[in-house]
């Protein structure tokens, strides 16, 4: 699990006004509700209790140890009580990590015949978050509002999800990402701008020449690429011709010297993410398509011909889903099948999809691959199964990143019995005349980062966090408004950058 080295502080907001009693009070409180949150089994991050909060000098150390503390990966803030907003400001204005205001209560249900004054002024989250959330907002502070009961299995889960954006959001911050050659030449979705992508999301993109990989990939042993092929026959069936001993097993033994040495590289460079290029191939014997398929199930990001923006987020959308069932991949949309209410997408790409969202045991072919300098490559095979995910991309619109979200319905193609590389089909949401609209006029990537384990609310989370625009596609989209959205957004955010 990467989440293990992260924690989520949690924060009680108080004040003296009501006496020493209350403040013990509230303590004792929140202290069983961190202690609940905890036992609930609902959440995957630890949330650590980190006391109450009663002055402006105890807010801004609070919220200035989370900034400098590796483990904290979030702030959970709740207002037992009152809580004067204006303490709030000097820490919530340095604050740089993610913030989550609980609006919940200790008790569940007002205590009809005993309640009496005492009793109001100590559970009085109705009042004291609204004073908060006054001051969040005055601040202009993104920030993921939760409500409900806390002991309630569904508050939980909206928590979790952020958590689970939380860890990816911290994952990002040090993330490297090394491409092997520059993006597909001319081609304009896939680039971006680096330096504001490092700014406003995190991560650091770099570039390798291939000449610097090729060493890592000869200097593989015959002997690391003999208990490679055990695993490969522990895992998928081959196509006959390439078994041990038939005439394209060498191939596949070559691929496995590229995973070998890549996954040595990138661990060598500190790398969670890369991209190739078919362009980019002087001194190896193939595409690295194979070698990808098998990086991208143990989690590392990718993006096909220098797509470090799709790499990135395949990476981000990992760590998020971590244990969670259902896989993720790196996709491309195809080929169109109109089909009345069931038309759909073929996603696809040369090679490069990841084998944990096969519907069955993949199978190793080798083919020629005429693209390029790609040459002879092997491949996993599979179709990807049934079931809802969501597709997700972000693309550079100049003066800002736009993040696009569209949830689809994978669905089973027909038997591809001359189609040598692995794929999915899918019919987005609302249907395909919507989804592909609204896709194409937000601008959306023909490359995306896919997963079944992830819902819509995972990707708003992620947005509010990187404070990001976010266009969603789903069964609620019509044309007229999403174009309404894209005006609108266009407004807000030249205003934004103008007033910023
Ligand atoms: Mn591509």
């Amino acid at each position: 699990m990467e989440y293990k080295n992260l924690e989520i502080w949690f924060i009680t907001g108080a004040q003296l006004l009501y006496g020493g009693d209350a403040v013990i009070a509230v303590d004792a409180h929140s202290n069983e509700m961190v202690k609940g949150l905890n036992n609930s089994g609902n959440l995957p991050l630890k949330v650590v209790y980190k006391g109450t909060v009663n002055s402006s000098a105890e807010v801004a150390k609070t919220f200035a140890d989370a900034n400098n503390d590796e483990r904290c990966a979030g702030v959970i803030t709740w207002m037992h009580t009152f809580s004067p907003a204006k303490m709030w400001i000097h820490g919530l204005k340095d604050y740089k990590k993610p913030l989550l205001h609980l609006h919940t209560q200790y008790n569940e249900q007002i205590p009809w015949n005993e309640i009496d004054m005492d009793f109001m002024n100590l559970n009085q989250s109705a009042h004291g978050d609204r004073e908060f959330g006054f001051i969040t907002s005055r601040l202009r502070k993104p920030r993921k509002i939760v409500v409900g009961y806390w002991k309630d299995k569904s508050t939980q889960e909206k928590m979790a999800v952020w958590m689970r954006v939380c860890a990816a959001w911290a994952d990002a911050q040090n993330m490297r990402i090394i491409r092997f050659g520059d993006n597909m030449n001319n081609v304009a979705v896939t680039d971006g701008d680096k330096v504001e992508a490092e700014i406003r999301l995190g991560y650091h993109v770099d570039n390798a020449p291939i000449a610097t990989l090729v060493p890592y990939v000869e200097a593989v042993t015959e002997a690391e690429i003999d208990a490679l092929i055990a695993e490969y026959e522990k895992l998928y069936d081959f196509a006959a011709n390439c078994k041990k001993g038939a005439e394209k097993h060498q191939f596949v033994r070559d691929a496995a010297a590229q995973e070998i040495g890549l996954r040595r590289f990138l661990e060598d460079k500190g790398a969670k993410a890369f991209t190739t290029s078919f362009d980019e191939l002087e001194g190896m014997k193939q595409l690295m398509g194979f070698a990808s398929q098998r990086l991208m199930a143990e989690g590392y990001g990718f993006g096909a011909e220098g797509d470090w923006k799709t790499a990135a987020l395949v990476r981000t959308m990992w760590i998020m889903g971590q244990g969670l069932p259902g896989g993720q991949s790196f996709l491309e949309d195809y080929t169109l099948n109109f089909n009345g209410a069931n038309s759909s997408i073929l996603q696809a790409h040369m090679l490069e999809i990841n084998p944990e969202i096969a519907a069955k045991k993949p199978r190793i072919e080798v083919h020629f691959l005429g693209i390029g300098d790609a040459r002879t490559c092997a491949r996993l095979v599979f179709q990807a199964h049934p079931g809802e995910g969501i597709a997700a991309t972000i693309v550079d619109m100049g003066n800002r990143f736009r993040m696009i979200v569209n949830q689809v319905d994978v669905i089973k193609p027909q038997p591809l019995p001359k189609l040598p590389v692995a794929c999915a089909l899918w019919k987005p949401q609302p249907n395909l005349e919507v989804g592909a609209g609204a896709w194409i006029l937000a601008g959306g990537t023909h490359h995306s980062s896919f997963s079944y384990a992830l819902t819509v609310e995972h990707i708003e989370d992620y947005a509010e966090i990187a404070n990001i625009e976010l266009l969603i596609i789903d069964n609620n989209t019509t044309i007229r408004s999403f174009k309404q959205d894209i005006r609108n957004n266009e407004m807000y955010y030249f205003l934004n950058k103008a007033l910023s």
